[in-house]
């Protein structure tokens, strides 16, 4: 099929964050057809200006923060991040004239430094054996010593993170689904997706199940369970929301988003290959359903890995 030619936006550089969401919902080729009559969908959070869902939670961080009063011309964007939620700070730093201070264990990938400093936001890199802890003790520390300089962001506590998806993932998850969804699968970082996203479709639709995911250790942008309790746990999260937590292996994730690359050319991130392997271990155990769940990022950032380019293991994984 030949696409008709809409006529596409134009947008002032200032107003990139009219670019943000609206983004597509992926029906499968290959992967989900075992599983019919179930329908699985993914929201292809790639599609954002910034390359993640992590521009939701952001522009809404910013914006709330403007209208308060509390981020205005000459104060500088401040948070600890794994990655994404510093990409989106960076980039919309820059296009409003915010400079952006983020702090990030030094173990982080070099595709997402690289991304961070092309943007020109100043780099504090913490421990990487303290993890994400590290990071965010250390923007507390240097909130704390200059409160005047910084406007503090604090996505694991800021109920702006998750209203961001509240106000626009929910709904439109909603909507392309025409209110048929039955099931929610989503990783747990911050947890901000999952609790927005969880409380809209929940007021909707109380029978919808919620799926939390989580890996078997720390990994790209997911926390797992078992660090969040033993780690600073962030504000924002209400474990009562959520209807069960599945969890899913590193290899596990890491062979699904070859899978997603090779059978539907869906080059993805690795929390999104965990969360399609949490999305049809779901869809195994249903008759019927509409089984939703949301790829974070692409796979660029994650190149340096060499997973990409290993063979699966015969009869394995498929
Ligand atoms: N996957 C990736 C790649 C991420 O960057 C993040 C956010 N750090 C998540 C998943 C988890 O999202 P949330 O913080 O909304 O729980």
């Amino acid at each position: 099929m030949v696409p008709t030619i809409a006529r596409a936006r134009v947008v002032e550089a200032k107003d990139l964050f009219e670019l943000i969401g609206h983004t597509p919902l992926i029906r499968f080729r290959r992967i989900t057809a075992p599983f019919a009559p179930v329908e699985i969908y993914a929201k292809a959070e790639w599609y954002n200006p910034g390359g993640s869902v992590k521009d939701r939670p952001a522009r809404e961080i910013i914006l709330t923060a403007e209208r308060e009063g509390r981020l205005r011309p000459g104060k500088v964007i401040l948070d600890a991040t794994s990655g994404n939620m510093g990409i989106a700070y960076a980039m919309l730093g820059a296009a409003r004239g915010y400079p952006v201070t983020l702090c990030i264990p030094a173990n982080a990938s070099p595709e997402r430094l690289r991304i961070l400093r092309a943007y020109g936001a100043e780099l504090i890199l913490t421990d990487p054996l303290e993890g994400t802890d590290g990071a965010i003790l250390e923007a507390r520390r240097r909130y704390e010593a200059d409160p005047e300089r910084y406007f503090y962001a604090d996505q694991y506590n800021n109920p702006a993170n998750w209203k961001a998806h509240y106000r626009t993932t929910g709904p439109e998850i909603w909507a392309q689904t025409e209110g048929r969804i039955t099931h929610f699968v989503a990783g747990l970082g911050t947890s901000g997706t999952m609790m927005g996203v969880g409380r809209y479709l929940k007021e909707q639709n109380p029978e919808i199940r919620l799926i939390g995911v989580q890996p078997d250790g720390p990994f790209h942008g997911l926390e797992g369970l078992k660090h969040m309790e033993t780690a600073i746990r962030p504000g924002i999260y209400e474990p009562e929301l959520l209807d069960e937590i599945l969890t899913v292996s590193t290899e596990e994730a890491y062979a699904m988003a070859r899978r997603l690359a090779r059978e539907e050319g869906l080059f993805v991130g690795i929390s999104a290959g965990a969360a399609m392997a949490a999305a049809l271990q779901v869809a195994a155990r249903l008759r019927e359903g509409v089984v939703v769940t949301l790829f974070p990022d692409a796979g660029y950032k994650y190149l340096s890995e060499s997973f990409w380019f290993e063979a699966d293991p015969p009869g394995g994984n498929r």
